[in-house]
């Protein structure tokens, strides 16, 4: 679950990290207060800089991030901001917060490293900038280290890290960060936090001290660890939840979204890797796969299948099912059911094995479905009809 700065910069603050103050504001006149606050209060920013609350990266190539030097200023920028859509989502807030004087911007992420099996640090003094970007013109930029374990990030691994990022005059401020990362990760079962830019700031006026902060944040928290933090399910962002996403979850099914034309409806991980497999050495491309988990009823099929119709990539269904704790029948009466509300034609094809696969095979019989004994011959009838599908369109 990807959550939106202001809360991921909550989550750095808890850990003790540097996060400069902000606001979060829902319309024009809301900003405009709260830079009234910021200019004018005692801090007494001389600008302040506005940004867009959206789920995407980029936003400031976008312009989804602007500064504004008055009340009158602020308000104006802030109805642009909330006016636009970044990447197909509509801005429905922003943040407002003192604009800080960047002397220069860095990256530093913690990551989840699976294979290594390890909280892998990634910096950069290339920051402000997609870390992509450079990965692929100029890997050897990117300084790497792994936090152990059991002894987490020692001392010395993070100030090598500020040496190969040129921070030497900021070695205790980059240690503390660093090590803040690593904290942020593990309280929170964050696959990804990432500061981009980490910015050298100067503060106060003119020459004033430089000093290291996040100046963004953004953090993807482990969907599988989400029950272990209740407070967790309040960050979820239901203006950027996609409605399929939502309707899914309500429903217990995990929904995964690929580029391909052919729905999948499975039960079991291990089962939608192995269609998957098998949809693509039959030549095809899954659209997606909807995993109904073990113990499904009819109207869970029913919904998962629904889910797939809605995408209008989908040309043809393919649905694997082994009936373990899953009852072949209840499965059965759910892609009955499923069809009579169906929205659009697209050809189906059924293999169910496994408990009370008869009477499954018997119900998809008398409702004139298409079904397959093997696995292998459901792949390549999914896959022919989608061809044929795909051509009739
Ligand atoms: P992103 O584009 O979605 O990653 O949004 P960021 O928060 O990273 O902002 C993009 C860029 O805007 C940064 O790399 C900075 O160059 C600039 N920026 C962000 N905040 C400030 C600020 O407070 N002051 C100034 N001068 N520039 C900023
Ligand atoms: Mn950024």
């Amino acid at each position: 679950m990807k959550i939106q700065e202001a809360d991921a910069k909550k989550l750095l603050l808890a850990q003790g990290l540097p996060v400069p103050p902000w606001e979060v504001a829902r319309s024009p006149a809301e900003a405009r207060a709260a830079a009234s606050r910021l200019l004018h209060g005692a801090g007494h920013a001389r600008q302040v800089v506005i940004k867009a609350q959206v789920l995407v990266g980029g936003r400031g190539k976008a312009g989804g991030v602007r500064l504004a030097a008055t009340d009158d200023e602020a308000e104006h920028v802030a109805d642009d901001i909330l006016g636009m859509s970044i990447k197909g989502i509509a801005v429905r807030k922003v943040l407002v917060a003192p604009a800080a004087d960047i002397v220069r911007e860095l990256y530093l992420a913690a990551v989840l490293d699976r294979a290594a099996r390890r909280i892998l640090l990634m910096g950069s003094a290339e920051g402000g900038v997609e870390i992509e970007q450079v990965a692929a013109t100029n890997p050897d930029a990117i300084v790497r280290i792994h936090a152990d374990p059991l002894l987490g990030l020692r001392d010395w691994q993070a100030r090598e890290l500020a040496f190969r990022l040129g921070l030497n005059a900021h070695l205790k401020a980059t240690v503390g960060i660093a090590k803040g990362l690593v904290r942020t990760m593990l309280a929170n079962d964050a696959d990804l936090v990432e500061i981009n830019p980490l910015a050298i700031v100067r503060e106060g006026a003119g020459a004033g001290e430089e000093r290291l902060v996040c100046l963004d944040a953004k953090i993807t928290l482990d969907d599988s660890a989400l029950f272990r933090h209740q407070d967790h399910e309040a960050l979820r962002d239901p203006d950027e939840e996609a409605p399929a996403d939502a309707e899914a979850r309500r429903h217990d099914i995990s929904f995964i979204h690929l580029d391909g034309t052919i729905g999948c409806m499975v039960n079991g991980a291990g089962l939608a890797m192995t269609t998957m497999d098998l949809v693509k050495r039959a030549g095809g491309e899954p659209a997606n796969f909807l995993d109904i988990g073990g113990g499904a009823k009819a109207e869970r099929v029913a919904a998962a299948m629904r889910l797939i119709l809605a995408e209008p990539r989908v040309e043809a269904i393919l649905v694997n099912i082994f009936g373990g704790i899953t009852r072949g029948d209840e499965v059965a009466l759910g892609l009955i059911e499923a069809r009579k509300q169906q929205s659009r034609d697209v050809p189906m094809v059924v293999r169910i094995v496994g408990t009370n696969a008869a009477e499954a095979a018997r119900l998809l019989e008398e409702a004139h479905f298409e079904t397959a004994a093997s696995l292998d011959e459901a792949a390549e009838k999914a896959v022919a009809a989608a061809r044929a599908q795909g051509q009739a369109a």
